[in-house]
């Protein structure tokens, strides 16, 4: 543990803020999972015991540990809950209207020295700050999906963003035995900048009739030696928050090339976000995942 960080709010109970709660509580924070919602968090600290009984029954942590990092984790439905955190990670819906919401509704009750972090994986960290109370103590915390089985940890500044901020940050992020590197303020920062076109060019190529999804995400694991096809991948993520960050990098960059691809638009308009949901580019409600298209 970091000795100026000590508490973590989290903030979105989803796939995300639960995997980030697993690694803070595992690390030897205390940790307070907030959401809209009781059945949210319910939801959230079910997925975080599932995960943690997981790496339990592989040996990768004792029940000794798993019962330590559990009692360390709290949830609730009320801003007022997240008042004790020295870092608050925002974790919620990819969407900028919502976050800033989210701002409004949680900075009145945070401590003034607390740090607001972002997980956002596209959105400006320089507006999002400009919407909150502390733009010189924000910025963004990029975690990977799933949090406990990825290294790697983005750490962006936003123009306001102050030095011991950023220290306090990265000292807290090592903790967590995660790799560092540092992006600049551009939509999408530097992993989803690379990995999303890839994703979306993959849903042109279904679209367009080139492949099957059987076919697309065998070429890329088998041709490109991709740990998982593209089309997995974007289920994996969410198709709702691809969508998200197709549409910050085509209005942030104002070039065609990042046009979110209409199949993309209509999977998501249909619900079908991927496994959160049970459906997306495949159906996960059997026993193995069957292809939709
Ligand atoms: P998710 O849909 O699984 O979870 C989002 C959660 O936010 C939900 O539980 C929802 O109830 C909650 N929420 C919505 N409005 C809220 C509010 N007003 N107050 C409190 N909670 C609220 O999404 P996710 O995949 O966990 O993504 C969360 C964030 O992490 C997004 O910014 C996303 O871009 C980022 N991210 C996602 C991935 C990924 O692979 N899915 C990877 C890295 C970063």
């Amino acid at each position: 543990m970091d000795g100026s960080i000590r508490k973590i709010g989290i903030v979105g109970a989803g796939q995300m803020g639960s995997g980030i709660a697993h690694v803070c509580a595992l690390s030897g924070y205390d940790v307070t999972l907030y959401d809209v919602s009781d059945e949210r968090t319910a939801a959230g600290l079910d997925r975080l015991t599932s995960t943690l009984d997981r790496q339990l029954s592989s040996q990768k942590i004792t029940p000794a540990e798993r019962d330590a990092a559990l009692a360390r984790v709290a949830t609730s439905s009320q801003p007022q809950a997240l008042g004790q955190a020295d870092l608050v990670i925002e974790a919620a819906t990819e969407d900028e209207i919502v976050k800033r919401k989210i701002y409004r509704e949680i900075c009145p009750h945070l401590k003034p020295s607390a740090i607001l972090a972002s997980n956002t994986s596209s959105i400006s960290i320089t507006r999002l700050a400009a919407s909150t109370d502390r733009a010189e103590r924000f910025m963004g915390i990029h975690f990977m999906n799933p949090v406990p089985v990825m290294k790697l940890v983005e750490l962006v500044r936003g123009i306001a963003t102050e030095d011991a901020t950023f220290a306090a940050a990265r000292a807290f992020v090592e903790t967590l035995d995660k790799t560092i590197t540092t992006s600049e303020d551009f939509p999408a920062f530097i992993v989803n900048r690379i990995l999303l076109p890839m994703i979306n060019e993959a849903i042109y190529t279904l679209y367009e009739g080139v492949g099957s999804v059987e076919s697309i995400d065998t070429a890329m694991r088998l041709g490109a030696n991709h740990p998982m096809g593209p089309l997995q991948l974007a289920d994996f993520i969410g198709l709702d928050t691809c969508l998200s960050i197709m549409q910050v990098l085509h209005d942030g960059l104002a070039d065609s090339k990042y046009r979110p691809c209409p199949l993309l638009v209509k999977y998501v308009e249909a619900g079908w976000l991927g496994r959160k949901v049970g459906r997306g580019f495949y159906d996960y409600r059997g026993e193995t995942p069957v292809p939709t298209r």
